[in-house]
């Protein structure tokens, strides 16, 4: 059963608590009770094995995953900046397909505020895609620091504000629940 053909939303899910992927993730398996098209189009490098793209990996529910790797340009700062444009302009190219294939009711555009944080991929062009879309699709997008542009075009906006994370006294990432 394909989306209702209502006008889809803008959803971004922000700030520097924790919650963001992991609510995106949540809209995607209640989706999926309705059997909506999905893909979660990642634009931060996966480091480490995450439990999402286990699950996805073995199971799938019919889900598009992809890494498009943009590698942090905080990550390795060795590597030239040329060259994370270049990966951020490749990994842009496919998302533009993805969205405007118009075979999806559902996209998450995982940490990709980064991306634009970080100037790899220009603000206007993701607004550009978000007046271009399909009219029923519903697009996610995630990461800390979202452009005040995008947060002024979005539907809906939801802060995440970190009061306690364990991080803070020194705990490493724990498995099954950050990654
Ligand atoms: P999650 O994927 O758990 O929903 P997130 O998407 O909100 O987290 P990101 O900014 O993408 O968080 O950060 C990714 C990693 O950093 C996750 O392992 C997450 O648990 C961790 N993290 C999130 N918020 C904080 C914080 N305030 N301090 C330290 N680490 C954090
Ligand atoms: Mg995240």
């Amino acid at each position: 059963m394909a989306a209702e053909k209502n006008h889809g939303l803008i959803i971004v899910y922000t700030g520097d608590g924790k919650g963001k992927t992991t609510a995106a993730l949540g809209m995607a398996l209640r989706a999926m009770g309705y059997g909506w098209k999905i893909a979660i189009l990642q634009f931060v490098k996966g480091t480490w094995k995450t439990g999402e793209r286990e699950f996805l990996k073995k199971t799938g529910g019919g889900i598009t995953y992809e890494q498009l790797g943009i590698g942090f340009v905080t990550w390795k700062p060795t590597r030239p900046f040329e060259e994370h444009l270049d990966a951020a302009h490749q990994a842009w190219d496919r998302a533009k397909n993805i969205v405007m294939s118009d075979e999806y009711d559902l996209i998450i555009l995982d940490e990709i505020n980064n991306a634009t944080r970080f100037k790899l991929l220009p603000v206007d062009d993701v607004l550009k895609l978000i007046e271009e879309k399909p009219e029923r699709l519903h697009i996610v997008l995630t990461g800390r620091g979202a452009d005040q542009r995008i947060i002024d075009r979005a539907d809906l906006v939801t802060e995440m504000k970190m009061v306690k994370h364990p991080f803070e006294k020194g705990k490493m990432a724990a498995r099954g629940i950050d990654y």
